[in-house]
């Protein structure tokens, strides 16, 4: 019998999970199914188990049923606890396992993809909201030569960088505070993007040849790709691999095989520029 697998969020319609998914199966010769299901806004919970009760072995979870899903897993993996948000479920016989694979994703995305090593560089994180909180782990684990977290709101940035106090020192603050300072790596994890606002940076963060890195994605250049490019950021990507890589990462813990990202991301891309 073919195996079920499915996105759950709200919306949901226009996730390109079912797609990846399906991709990936077909190259890794996996017989497995994957749908896109709307769950409504009070109706989570109600859904998994309806899910379940229909054969379903694993889900994906988009927003904004991140933290609930966490809530749901009667286990979780490490990076689902340091992340408090589970993107990834397996229904085994009598758990839901919970785990999060969008920090991994990301990392592999700067790392594997675009051939950028994370030891020793000096990364700024924008955002202190459930994308940075999932990142942080991840980055941490690459041994950067430092970590900053800069938020609109500095308390929020403060509060994420002393949940992490225990694995290194992790400076944060607003946009402003970070004047003077540069760095290799900087890391859009807001939503500005998403509303078309470009953040208030101050001049002089990006390094020559730094990184400027927009979780979000999109058809054309997003807001603060483009002014990254106005400061000199020479490399630039959007979040479209990372999309695609912890799509990879979750499709590895439920089957077992790591699929071939990079004909899926081209084909993805080439659709998305259509
Ligand atoms: P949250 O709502 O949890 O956090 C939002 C963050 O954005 C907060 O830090 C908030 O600041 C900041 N923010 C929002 N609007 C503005 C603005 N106009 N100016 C400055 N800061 C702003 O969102 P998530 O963390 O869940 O998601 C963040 C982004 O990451 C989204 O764009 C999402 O699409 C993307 N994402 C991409 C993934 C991928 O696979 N490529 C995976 C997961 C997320 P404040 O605290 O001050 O309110």
């Amino acid at each position: 019998m073919t195996d079920r697998y499915c996105v759950l969020g709200n919306p949901v319609a226009h996730s390109r999970s079912p797609a990846i998914h399906a991709q990936f199966a077909a190259q890794c010769g996996q017989d497995m199914g994957y749908e896109a299901v709307l769950a409504p806004l009070n109706g989570f919970a109600v859904t998994v188990a309806q899910f379940i009760a229909a054969g379903g072995k694993g889900a994906n979870v988009t927003v904004p049923f991140k933290e609930e899903a966490f809530r749901l897993s009667t286990r979780r993996s490490a990076r689902a606890e340091r992340a408090g948000a589970v993107n990834t479920l397996v229904f085994g016989a009598d758990e839901i396992f919970g785990d999060n694979t969008d920090g991994a994703g990301l990392v592999r995305d700067i790392e594997a993809n675009r051939g950028i090593a994370l030891a020793g560089k000096r990364i700024l994180l924008l955002g202190a909201g459930g994308a940075a909180r999932g990142a942080l782990a991840p980055l941490l684990e690459c041994r950067p030569a430092g970590l900053a977290i800069a938020n609109r709101t500095a308390d929020k940035a403060a509060a994420l960088a002393a949940g992490f106090a225990d694995l290194a020192a992790v400076d944060a603050g607003n946009y402003a505070d970070f004047a003077g300072r540069t760095f290799d790596v900087v890391i859009n994890a807001t939503s500005a993007s998403l509303a078309g606002a470009a953040l208030p940076l101050p001049a002089g963060l990006f390094a020559p040849d730094s990184l400027a890195y927009d979780m979000m994605y999109g058809k054309g250049e997003t807001p603060f790709l483009a002014l990254a490019r106005a400061q000199g950021a020479a490399r630039r990507a959007d979040g479209l691999g990372m999309l695609v890589e912890q799509a990879a990462e979750a499709f590895l813990v439920w089957r077992g095989v790591r699929p071939d990202t990079a004909p899926v991301l081209a084909a993805l891309r080439a659709q998305i520029a259509a």
